[in-house]
């Protein structure tokens, strides 16, 4: 196949800095191919995100933006520009430069021989902080204990999907993205490949620990029943152990003589019913909460201006 479009899908929250030199190694890589978009989503910025890519529009027509109306956060942007490319094969990939542009043509050429999703799994060095390194390898574990998947540590929305891929998410009506986790679960013939992070070129990360968890919780969330239960089975367990425990009060109180002592036995099981009920309430109140923001089929995210045709 020859004749293909190749689209590369970027969101950009705060990237000014960034987008020029990205563009720049983009389109030194893609001018090879046929025919090639990049869309930039400013996800809400509060710099000049937007002009900068604007400017560069100016000099090439294949350098596209879709605006959203405030910041939706990492997920929504990259949804809202795959929602809107129109390649062949489609790239997303983050604006800080963290992913490397010299490996598009690998992951363009794996499409060619047949892959319908390359995805990247990053070898992480010293570049992220070693909280980074152990909050995300401890992550990728729970999640596959709770989905059966066996997603590798490390994945990352660095990947190129082929077209049909691209329209099932577009399809999807689910509100609580998890794209990386989607796109695993797709299933389709799918190859790995590794990269080495590069430390962000300018900026800082956008992703504090409350936006991580909240992905963190969305993936365990939208992708699995099993923490409910595992609720069902440890309030079985203590339920069992309480019943012992009655068992040896009533015991106490008929036989033994002496009920009177006892204070911190009976400060510990409050406490550990207590506790352990809130925190089964708390697992049962994020899966309504969950039904809730699917229930009400708002849109994942709102576009305010953009170059590329919106009648789809
Ligand atoms: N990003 C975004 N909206 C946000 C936060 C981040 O579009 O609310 C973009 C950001 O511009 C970058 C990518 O998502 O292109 C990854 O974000 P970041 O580099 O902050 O995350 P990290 O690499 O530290 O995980
Ligand atoms: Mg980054």
């Amino acid at each position: 196949m020859k004749n293909f479009k190749v689209s590369v899908v970027v969101p950009a929250f705060n990237e000014e800095g960034n987008i020029p030199r990205l563009a720049n190694e983009l389109v030194n890589v893609l001018k090879q191919y046929k025919s090639y978009e990049i869309i930039f989503i400013n996800d809400g910025s509060v710099d000049n995100t937007l002009d900068t890519i604007k400017k560069l529009r100016l000099h090439n027509k294949n350098i596209h933006y879709i605006s959203l109306s405030r910041n939706f956060g990492h997920q929504y942007a990259l949804k809202a520009g795959l929602d809107s490319a129109t390649g062949d094969f489609v790239i997303s990939m983050d604006a800080d430069l963290q992913h490397p542009v010299n490996l598009i043509p690998t992951l363009i050429q794996e499409w060619q021989n047949g892959y319908d999703i390359v995805y990247t799994v990053r070898t992480d060095k010293k570049t992220e902080s070693l909280f980074k390194r152990s909050t995300s390898k401890l992550y990728y574990k729970i999640f596959n204990f709770l989905t059966g998947l066996n997603m590798p540590s490390g994945t990352a929305d660095f990947r190129g999907m082929d077209k049909k891929a691209v329209q099932i998410l577009k399809n999807m009506p689910e509100k609580t993205l998890f794209l990386r986790g989607l796109v695993f679960w797709m299933g389709f013939k799918q190859k790995a490949l590794s990269y080495q992070v590069h430390p962000r070129f300018t900026g800082k990360s956008a992703y504090t620990l409350k936006k991580m968890m909240s992905l963190a919780m969305a993936g365990a969330t939208s992708f699995s029943v099993k923490p409910l239960r595992i609720a069902i089975y440890a309030g079985f367990i203590v339920a069992v152990l309480g019943c012992l425990f009655t068992a040896y009060v009533l015991y106490m109180k008929l036989f033994g003589g002496a009920t009177i002592s006892g204070w911190a036995s009976i400060m510990c099981v409050f406490l550990i019913l207590g506790g352990s009920q809130l925190f089964m309430m708390g697992i049962i109140g994020e899966y309504i909460g969950m039904i809730f923001m699917e229930m009400k089929k708002r849109p994942s995210y709102i576009v305010d201006e953009t170059s590329l045709n919106q009648d789809k």
